[in-house]
């Protein structure tokens, strides 16, 4: 199809303003957070169901590529246009359209930015626990599409535990609806588990409909370094053995948190070889008893410093270290690799030291962050 005539078809189905050849539209819409770029020949920005079914019959009729794109701050390329065509975002539909209370329930689009998604369902007195790092820009389609968790995924697993149905549109242009709004609603093809981690390669998701919890009483931050990564991560194998399950976890090594202090210019203990981040949950009572349990096991193990959270600021406060990694370490080398590695909890101090065999032969940085259950190794 000529080119002038699939952008007169784009607009007649989003809206003349919503369809988008510039070049400062091509190239920003060209890359996710992993930098490869490749500039697609279009971009739109859709409202509906009914649009995004139109534009994909479109696409389809004429062998056209389609790239969905939420937050585009994915570190996998999902939302990079790499065949060109359509660069289809979401951003316009950034609509929650429930919170059932009753039910635990909340329906939203995939344009509503994830932390806004948690502000509202905690102003309820709900809750929605994954907490990826990105969460003030990335959105609930790039979410559910990439399967993302943060620091809370201990505890209360990862955005699929979550996801109960949803609506979608398929590369053919059907809008197909799966799950539905009750955690027990298990007849016919799980669909719904087969969207999440699709990385937009099924389907379009134009709504999705969430499994909420109570939001927790009460929580608490304990700050913890120690002189060696392997030590923190003994900690955390103690700290599950004596049965406290953290609501967030972060180990973030020597080399990282180094990174983050020259970038924040904040202090460090002199020996400061890791950093372990633990916040704990529940009702008050619960919290303060984990809070001090937590903090005699680090004692024990060999921690250096120990700081406890009194505020909601203060724990904002500790957790920012973890926020600034990404920048910090990023900073350092004009480019930078995310690996994501997954291992059992009992052997991170094996892969912290293979880590550090590899980055010595091969004279790489790899700075190694994120929740014991996950290592970020970011080779600089
Ligand atoms: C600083 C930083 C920290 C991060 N921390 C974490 C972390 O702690 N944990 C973690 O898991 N990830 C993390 N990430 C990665 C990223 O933020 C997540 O993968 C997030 O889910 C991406 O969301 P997004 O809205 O930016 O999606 P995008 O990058 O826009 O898209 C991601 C994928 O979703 C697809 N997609 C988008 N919308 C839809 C839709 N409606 N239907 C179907 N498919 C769709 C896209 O095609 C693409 O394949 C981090 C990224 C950065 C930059």
């Amino acid at each position: 199809m000529k080119h002038d005539q699939l952008i007169l078809e784009l607009q007649s189905i989003v809206g003349e303003e919503h369809v988008s050849t510039s070049a400062d539209d091509r190239a920003k819409y060209g890359q996710d957070a992993l930098k490869e770029i490749a500039l697609p020949e279009v971009v739109v920005w859709p409202r509906t169901a009914d649009e995004i079914a139109a534009v994909m019959r479109l696409a389809n009729r004429d062998r056209i590529p389609v790239t969905p794109r939420a937050g585009g701050v994915g570190y996998t390329g999902g939302a990079v246009p790499l065949h060109g065509g359509i660069l289809l975002s979401v951003t316009r539909m950034n609509r929650i359209l429930e919170i059932d209370e009753p039910n635990l329930v909340a329906i939203a689009e995939p344009g509503v930015i994830t932390a806004d998604f948690q502000r509202a369902v905690e102003a309820k007195g709900l809750f929605f626990p994954p907490d990826p790092s990105s969460l003030e820009e990335s959105m609930l389609g790039g979410n559910i599409a990439e399967n993302a968790g943060g620091p809370r995924c201990v505890k209360y697993g990862v955005t699929g535990a979550y996801v109960l149905g949803m609506t979608f549109v398929t590369a053919t242009g059907e809008i197909v609806k799966a799950g539905g709004r009750t955690t027990k609603n298990v007849v016919g093809f799980d669909l719904t588990s087969l969207m999440v981690g699709s990385e937009g390669m099924l389907g379009i998701a134009t709504d999705i409909t969430f499994r909420l919890l109570p939001l927790p009483e009460a929580n608490r931050t304990v700050s913890v370094i120690f002189a060696t990564a392997r030590t923190a991560a003994a900690c955390v194998t103690a700290i599950m053995a004596n049965r406290i399950i953290p609501a967030k976890l972060e180990l973030i090594d020597g080399f990282s948190l180094r990174a983050v202090a020259d970038y924040t210019g904040e202090p460090l203990p002199e020996n400061a070889g890791a950093l372990l981040l633990i916040e704990v949950d529940g009702s008050p009572g619960e919290v303060e008893r984990e809070a001090r349990e937590v903090e005699r096991i680090c004692r024990e193990i060999g921690a250096i410093e120990i700081v406890v959270a009194e505020t909601a600021e203060e724990s904002e406060r500790l957790w920012s270290v973890r926020r600034k990694m990404s920048p910090a370490v990023g900073r350092l080398r004009p480019r930078k690799l995310n690996q994501d590695v997954v291992v059992p909890r009992t052997r991170i101090p094996d892969l912290l030291e293979i880590v550090d065999e590899i980055s010595a032969r091969l004279d790489l940085l790899i700075p190694c962050f994120d929740t014991p259950v996950t290592a970020i190794c970011t080779s600089t």
